[in-house]
């Protein structure tokens, strides 16, 4: 039983599943943590506004009250919405409400019997749904195909539904959650601890610590030497951080050398197309993402890869 699911037929659909779940985290834990900040900003506004509305604008000075008025319809706002987490309240059709039921959420085959639409309405269902259904299932083909029926295609596989979800995230909100990339570094420092994968604790430590600060130094230098805005956020270093704790820090270079020119390539032919504006920071998450996928599954090859392109950079 367990060969059976641990063969790729059995983790490609655990893999369809799960990527229909990672729909909804997509989807929804960008507003959960918009939320978050609109109450968080709220909260400070309350208490440092009269305050500093008079340090900066002189000591008599009251702030206008259309600012109060302001911020208490937002509180308003948000406490009434009805509370969202990752399970509750469940999928609906964004246009008519309808409720999604178990036959219509079946992963791919639903999409393609309603024809992408909403059996109810008949509104357009966007393609990247299925889409990132079949991604999921595929990689966690991929991950059994590679390693077999073991530990680390289940570490891989897991770290498959972390790093699609970031890439997504990333991709349109230029957003990497703490909730996803802080599990990518946990699961890959336990993985080595456990001995799951063959990658060793030392090497695992190294690597988040190395991939953290590789990107770390590069925005700090980006910042001092150049004197432009830091091009690398928070979010960036903690998932390569995560991507070396994974791998351990042999494969970073190689990741990070992939990554950089897939964006780059990407990056360029935008501007080229004129699709994206200069000035606008390109999420580089997906192209960590992508880069940290082939590490996980093709560790030898990234490493040799990152080596190969050392010579090219003066290294
Ligand atoms: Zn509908």
């Amino acid at each position: 039983m367990a060969d059976l699911i641990l063969s790729p037929l059995g983790l490609g659909i655990l893999g369809l599943l799960i990527g229909s779940f990672l729909n909804v985290v997509v989807h929804r834990l960008p507003a959960m943590y918009m939320r978050e900040w609109w109450r968080f900003d709220l909260a400070e506004f309350a208490l440092a506004d009269a305050r500093s509305w008079r340090a900066a604008f002189g000591a008599r000075d009251e702030p206008p009250r259309e600012l109060a008025a302001a911020s208490e319809a937002i509180k308003r706002h948000l406490d009434g919405l009805a509370p969202l987490t990752l399970w509750r309240p469940r999928s609906r059709c964004p246009e008519c409400g309808h409720a999604i039921r178990a036959l219509e959420n079946i992963p791919v085959v639903s999409w393609l019997v309603l024809r992408g639409r909403c059996s109810a309405c008949g509104t357009r269902i966007a393609w990247r749904y299925p889409l990132l259904e079949a991604a999921t299932g595929i990689l966690f083909a991929a991950c059994a195909w590679r390693f077999g029926a073991s530990a680390q295609a289940l570490v891989s596989c897991a770290a498959v539904a972390l790093l699609l979800p970031m890439a997504l995230i990333d991709l349109e909100y230029t957003l990497l959650p703490d909730s996803l990339t802080i599990p990518l570094v946990v699961l890959g420092l336990v993985a080595a601890a456990a001995g799951w994968t063959p990658v060793r604790w030392g090497d695992a430590a190294t690597g988040a610590l190395v991939g953290y600060g590789v990107l770390w130094a590069f925005g700090a230098f980006w910042q001092l030497a150049l004197h432009k805005a830091n091009a690398m956020a928070e979010g960036d270093m903690k998932m390569l951080a995560g991507i070396g704790a994974l791998t351990g820090w042999q494969p970073i270079a190689g990741a990070l050398f992939l990554a950089a020119i897939l964006g780059a390539v990407v990056g360029v032919g935008l501007i080229a197309l004129g699709r994206h504006k200069r000035e606008v920071p390109i999420p580089f998450g997906p192209y960590l993402a992508l880069g940290g996928l082939a590490a996980v599954l093709f560790p030898q090859a990234i490493g040799g890869f990152g080596e190969s392109l050392a010579p090219l950079v003066g290294l």
